[in-house]
């Protein structure tokens, strides 16, 4: 064939006419708010993704030129479209087995009121060794031996605080558990005794691992099958990613196997917990746990987590503070809790972790916690560790520490739905904090204003995973379930943008995966939820409270298991 000059020229006129097409997309979303959490993003309506991540974010009109013969369309029905939710510390694999177990609910109870409820869960297990109750409320909550021996002597009987510090035992369990008048508090917690040196059955923070180190251990298939039960009711309330917070090697292997038959629809990162100790022994099993899971779009397992201190609540006060405890009159006593790792054994430890490519969690709730291991990051940055560092609680930080937050980049996993008026936050505090630190207590808006990387997180097992409650608290600082009481520290309320962000962008940043998640743009990952309204500028802490995702995609495909209306499944 002869191509003359004219044939030329209409084929590149017609190619002119209609720019080459895109190759088409594996899914476009349109129709949507698409807030893509990028600091100072053009407002998009509609994005496409190829190969489970973003390739563009923008307009309908423009999303309609990927949309190709095979391409999923996502029709969000105008309702808002936010980056997939991480939760900056959750205990989801520890959490998960205790689904379906016995359970106190986090309900305010004395131990008679306790005692017919777990008399419930003890004549329908007859099976398991020892008779475990998790949730029990710790705030003011009093139990001894003898109290629980008079609701089971037989078997061991393990009471659960719900802030994971704290356990109650009957007698028959500090037998087994090897418990006497003799044995040593270990160095991170303490054996409650009376006034005879005889232990009461009251354990806290490593004293409780005396008890759970001889229990029973739920077997590796368990173990898979709690993270098969707790995946989709994640994903049910817009968790697409999270941050193992305390993992150990049982842990390491349920999360490895359930990765290996294809069925993790989560993306999580993992610390490893450690007591501190900086030997050899200890970061070679830390770096064996690290080298069981693959790198990857999945994981990311190089954090260790530390404990600074305990809890503050009366009457457990481990929590490390600057000041004493007051006393019962309200007065300064003597106490100011409990440093759980020595400031040069924590400095030492971080340096040394730095060395083996391990990046930092720290536990700390009280202010000397917190500034301890803000002067041990103060350290390690000072020769030279570009580690990611964070810590998680915060309930009391001092003032002059906050701007060290963004001097040292040291991310702030905050827990907000912690953030309102209840037993455990004033009630268990009152008198022993006084008025000024209780006035200062849970920081959300002085961190955001320091200028740290501030991400949300549950901590559950402890409290609600559902980040749509901690949001609408962080806003409020009001207990929804007490509406007559004051909210809690109202001038450390965050606005609904700033809550998201901690939930996305921000939760990312502190994990070190801004990258790949934590918004919605072109190059990351396509994890996103699709809400069942619009957030508007006027919506209410109630209304976010109640908001709850339709539809949710990990990578592009959906891990929604109960799709509401419209969500076209
Ligand atoms: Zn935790």
């Amino acid at each position: 064939m002869r191509i003359t000059a004219g044939f030329l020229t209409s084929l590149s006129l017609a190619l002119a006419a209609c720019e080459p097409a895109p190759p088409s997309a594996d899914l476009v979303l349109r129709n949507g708010d698409v807030r893509t959490m990028e600091e100072a993003a053009a407002p998009a309506t509609a994005f496409a993704v190829r190969d489970g991540r973003i390739l563009f974010v923008g307009d309908d009109a423009r999303a309609e030129g990927w949309i190709g013969p095979d391409t999923q369309v996502v029709d969000a029905g105008g309702h808002t479209v936010l980056p997939g939710l991480i939760d900056s510390h959750i205990h989801a694999a520890e959490g998960a087995l205790a689904l379906g177990g016995c359970t106190l609910r986090n309900q305010q109870l004395t131990v008679q009121q306790a005692a017919e409820p777990i008399r419930g869960c003890i004549a329908a297990d007859t099976s398991s060794a020892w008779i475990v109750v998790n949730e029990v409320n710790p705030a003011g909550f009093k139990a001894d031996r003898h109290d629980l021996d008079a609701i089971e002597s037989r078997r061991p009987l393990f009471l659960w605080g719900a802030d994971g510090h704290t356990a109650w035992v009957n007698s028959r369990a500090l037998t087994v558990a090897g418990i006497t008048r003799d044995t040593p508090d270990p160095e991170d917690g303490r054996i409650e005794r009376d006034a005879k040196g005889e232990a009461t059955g009251f354990l806290i923070d490593g004293a409780t691992g005396l008890a759970l180190s001889v229990m029973e251990q739920p077997s590796p298939e368990k173990r898979i099958e709690a993270l098969r039960r707790v995946l989709p009711l994640l994903h049910d309330v817009g968790i697409t990613s999270y941050f193992e917070a305390n993992t150990d090697e049982a842990t390491v292997n349920a999360y490895s196997k359930l990765a290996s038959l294809d069925e993790l629809s989560a993306r999580v990162t993992m610390a490893f917990e450690s007591t501190g100790e900086n030997t050899p022994g200890e970061f070679s099993r830390l770096e064996t746990l690290r080298k069981q899971l693959p790198g990857g779009p999945l994981f990311r397992a190089d954090f260790i987590k530390l404990f600074a201190d305990g809890v503050m609540e009366h009457p457990t006060q481990t929590a490390a503070l600057l000041a004493p405890y007051n006393d019962a009159q309200g007065k300064p006593g003597e106490s100011r809790g409990k440093l759980y790792l020595p400031p040069a054994q924590l400095q030492a430890f971080i340096a040394e972790a730095g060395k083996r490519g391990f990046n930092i969690h720290v536990h700390a709730i009280g202010d000397a916690a917190v500034r301890e291991t803000l002067d041990a990051f103060a350290q390690a940055r000072g020769a030279g560790s570009t580690q990611l560092f964070s810590i998680a609680h915060l309930q009391l930080v001092e003032p002059s520490d906050l701007p060290r937050f963004k001097q040292l980049d040291v991310g702030a996993s905050v827990q907000l739905l912690w953030a309102q008026p209840d037993n455990y936050s004033v009630d268990a505090l009152t008198p022993w904090l006084g008025d000024e630190r209780l006035s200062r207590q849970y920081p959300g808006h002085s961190l955001v204003a320091a200028g740290a990387t501030v991400a949300g997180g549950s901590d559950w097992d402890v409290s609600s995973f559902n980040p749509f409650e901690a949001m609408a608290t962080a806003m409020s600082r009001r207990n929804p379930e007490q509406p007559e009481r004051a909210p809690l520290n109202a001038d450390e309320a965050l606005t609904l943008d700033e809550i998201l962000a901690a939930y996305t962008r921000g939760a990312a940043r502190l994990i070190g995966r801004e990258r790949e998640i934590g918004s919605l743009t072109a190059g990351k990952f396509a994890d996103f939820i699709v809400l069942d309204r619009r957030l508007t500028t006027s919506i209410t802490a109630d209304q976010i409270r109640i908001t709850r995702p339709t539809r949710v995609f990990l990578g592009g495909h959906e891990v929604t298991t109960q799709p509401g209306p419209g969500s076209g499944r």
